[in-house]
């Protein structure tokens, strides 16, 4: 039997760790700061030699990465990063009306997305686009256009950097909150996420009631709701919204929209008559960090080579050569602007390093 080369190459030799590199190229924001170490694995083998070897080599910290497109980098960081690149998308159960879809974590998340619709499997079309990996997914609770991934996690497996054993964790597990679980609190930097099951509908049941995406369909001439159709809205509303990191260097979101007390609403809607609050379940009331920061007309503001982005004032920008530190800067004076003139405080969405 023939078994091409690379199988080997790529699963039992120890990934190498590159020295004081650039990590660039590994985030969106495209920021020019050093790591002490880098290395990519594929499998749960290959993580577990690079920990020892990081062990070995005292490196000072960790950070798994996989996309790299919800951080900031401040500083040079001073430990290992280790940039997830597990595959494969694999169907673990079904039945009549449900999928059980498991991906490795470094499994591009918009190609999980695209595998899914094309399979006829609905559940996270509303999520397309989304850039990152499957395995950061749960970290913040991916969410966009009325759907968050909470709605079809079934389980994950994770690997804990302590205890050196894998620990699977059904959705009460993960504390699953808006841009928020369980690893970015109690947990944070304790585990790698491996793989994430999801589980999907053969009948998709279509959500197509938030934002843009009615008139988008209409505008597409759409007349029969498909996994496809609405993917595609979605993907044309994103792509007319949201810089691309590729051209212009940015996070997404950089802050949450806040959640305010009822009355803390109707007290600045008495001001601001136009604020729109969307009521939560809890009585508290959502406001979009987006409209109020453009009411500070930080809209297209520049602080040296960070910016507010023009048509998203909600994601802060690369303007070309920006530092972490200036982003940083910029982040509080529009965190100082919002408060000052709402008395709300926003809170960043993005990881901080
Ligand atoms: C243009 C743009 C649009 C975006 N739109 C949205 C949106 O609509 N909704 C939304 O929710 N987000 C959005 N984001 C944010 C981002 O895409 C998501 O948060 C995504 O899930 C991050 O994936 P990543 O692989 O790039 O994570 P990274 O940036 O690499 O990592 C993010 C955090 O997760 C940790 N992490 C990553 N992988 C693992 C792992 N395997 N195990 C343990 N920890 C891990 C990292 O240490 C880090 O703390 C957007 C970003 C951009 C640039």
């Amino acid at each position: 039997m023939w078994i091409p080369y690379n199988y080997f190459t790529m699963h039992t030799l120890h990934p190498i760790i590159h020295k004081h590199i650039s990590l660039k190229p590994y985030h969106t924001f495209g920021i020019n700061v050093l790591a002490a170490g880098l290395a990519q694995f594929e499998s749960l083998g290959q993580l577990q030699a690079l920990l020892a070897t990081a062990e070995a080599q005292q490196f000072k910290k960790l950070l798994v990465l996989g996309g790299g497109s919800n951080v900031l980098f401040t500083q040079p960081f001073d430990g290992l990063v280790l940039k997830n690149n597990i595959d494969g998308i694999t169907v673990v159960a079904e039945d009549d009306e449900q999928v059980w879809v498991k991906a490795g974590a470094g499994v591009n998340w918009h190609a999980l997305v695209m595998h899914a619709v094309n399979h006829g499997w609905g559940g996270i079309e509303n999520l397309a686009l989304i850039p990152g990996c499957v395995g950061a997914g749960p970290m913040q609770n991916i969410g966009a256009y009325g759907v968050e991934l909470q709605s079809v996690f079934h389980q994950l497996e994770a690997y804990h950097l302590h205890d050196k054993t894998c620990v699977s964790f059904s959705l009460a597990d993960c504390s699953f909150g808006y841009r928020d679980s369980v690893f970015k609190r109690a947990l944070k930097g304790q585990f790698v996420i491996l793989s994430v099951t999801l589980r999907l509908q053969k009948q998709p049941k279509f959500n197509v009631g938030y934002g843009a995406i009615r008139t988008q369909l209409e505008e597409m001439g759409v007349q029969e709701l498909t996994l496809q159709a609405v993917s595609n809205a979605v993907i044309a509303i994103r792509q007319s919204k949201l810089p691309d990191p590729a051209v212009l260097g940015n996070a997404g979101s950089f802050f949450k929209n806040p959640t305010v007390d009822a009355s803390v609403f109707a007290s600045i809607q008495q001001q601001f008559s136009a604020v729109v609050g969307y009521p939560q379940a809890n009585g508290m009331v959502k406001l979009a960090a987006g409209w109020l920061i453009e009411q500070c007309g930080l809209k297209g503001f520049r602080l040296g080579q960070a910016g507010v982005h023009g048509k998203q004032a909600l994601v802060l920008v690369n303007h070309g050569n920006t530092t972490g530190t200036e982003v940083l800067a910029l982040s509080k004076m529009v965190i100082a602007a919002v408060q000052s003139k709402f008395g709300v405080v926003l809170e960043a969405e993005v990881n901080v390093y």
